[in-house]
């Protein structure tokens, strides 16, 4: 598949970093990051959530390191976890030296709560000699009190200043293999904070809308903030915070790359027509059946489920493979070509074989394999249901004639 981004602004190019194998910046793939909600000490609750996390989408995982027994715990999941794994650590330097002993891939640090220099200076020389980096993590909920009053909130310049208070302190140790996030909670600020540090950095940047609450709305807040930035080229690594199983943000991650063509599709993007007055089937039931069917092939394909062969076929002709109704039946269609007429209880079993055969034999083969009367019956439908609902089955032409006439009264 070839990569849209194209047509995005160029990304603004960033510093190369590497969490374990998982390089950053630079021009690297962008990165989806999440973090579980099980206790770190419970080694195999944790590596479980770990390991449906990276099934979803997620390149990076993060747990917290609060407390010693999650820095043993660690110990145990690092060597066993199938993605790179970085400690967060709020308040105590101490659980970022323990987590540093444990093997962790990388560090998250709040420059809000974990103030002291020469302690900071500990942790940045501990990663530097053992050649692990440090996200500096600000957040605008729980920026640094100093800062908080100098800008008498939490400003975008607060929050980068923060960050770059933090990074003076690494540099004095020699420390820069740094990744920066600037978070809040609100997404205008958020927008602001990291246009500023696109301006002020070349490390690489880790996107996220903090506390973004529980889908759709913490959905439409990440989506909203990590999508405008990476739109305009900023962003290297990304994180959705939802109040939700975190499989949902590793997820949500994964399609919004996939769906700004920064990443290749992994798995099944279903398209499908809203439906309107000329829809042949209840679009929205026969839409979630063939999801539901199609998402266990976790095929990296894109289907299309459109409601009429009027407009279905050319409509969805970029999908990889389609199914348009018709009068009780379905057309299925490869690349916007009919291939088969089958019946309208048939649909969904039919998009779910056509679809493996096609990512086995390929379009071309599928193409040659297409029934031979299958166009011709299709554009017969197709005129029957011209015929039958006309140019224009959701009035349109009538309803603006009366609107024509009050306003002319
Ligand atoms: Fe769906 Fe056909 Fe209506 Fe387009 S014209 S929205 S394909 S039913």
């Amino acid at each position: 598949m070839e990569l849209t981004s194209a047509l995005l602004s160029a990304r603004r190019p960033t510093r190369r970093i590497n969490v374990g194998d998982v390089p950053i910046g630079d021009g690297a793939p962008i990165s989806v990051q999440s973090m579980t909600t099980t206790k770190t000490a419970d080694v195999d609750g944790t590596l479980a959530q770990i390991y449906a996390l990276a099934a979803a989408g997620a390149d990076i995982v993060r747990c917290t390191c609060n407390e010693e027994p999650a820095a043993e715990g660690l110990a145990h999941i690092v060597p066993r976890s199938p993605v790179p794994i970085v400690a967060d650590i709020h308040f105590h330097h101490e659980m970022a030296l323990a987590a540093l002993e444990a093997g962790v891939q990388g560090l998250r640090l709040n420059p809000g709560n974990l103030r002291k220099e020469a302690e900071i200076k500990q942790v940045a020389a501990e990663a530097r000699d053992r050649g692990v980096p440090i996200r500096i993590g600000v957040n605008a909920g729980s920026l640094h009190p100093d800062l908080y009053k100098k800008y008498g909130g939490a400003t975008p310049e607060a929050l980068v200043e923060s960050a770059k208070n933090e990074l003076a302190y690494f540099e004095e140790v020699g420390f820069t293999d740094v990744k920066i996030s600037v978070k809040a909670s609100s997404v205008a600020l958020m927008i602001a904070a990291y246009r500023l540090a696109s301006e002020t950095f070349d490390h690489p940047l880790h996107l996220g809308v903090t506390e973004a609450g529980p889908p759709p709305g913490g959905l439409v807040k990440g989506t909203a903030g990590i999508g405008t930035l990476l739109a305009e080229g900023i962003g290297d690594t990304i994180r959705y915070s939802l109040t939700a199983d975190p499989v949902e943000e590793a997820r949500a991650g994964r399609q919004l790359l996939e769906s700004l063509g920064l990443r290749e599709r992994k798995g099944l993007d279903l398209i499908a027509c809203p439906s309107c007055g000329r829809a042949q089937v209840d679009v929205i039931a026969v839409a979630k059946e063939a999801q539901e069917a199609l998402e266990k092939l976790n095929l990296p394909i894109q289907v299309a489920v459109m409601g009429c062969v009027v407009n279905g076929p050319g409509e969805a002709r970029e999908a990889d493979l389609g199914i348009a109704a018709g009068k009780q039946k379905g057309h299925l269609f490869i690349r916007g070509k009919i291939i088969r007429v089958v019946p309208e209880a048939e649909m969904v079993q039919s998009l779910v074989d056509e679809a493996e055969r096609l990512v086995a034999d390929g379009v071309e083969a599928r193409l040659a394999a297409a029934d031979s009367g299958a166009e011709a019956e299709a554009e017969a439908d197709r005129r029957a249901l011209l015929d039958t609902t006309g140019h224009d089955p959701n009035r349109t032409a009538e309803k603006i004639e009366i609107i024509r006439r009050h306003s002319d009264n």
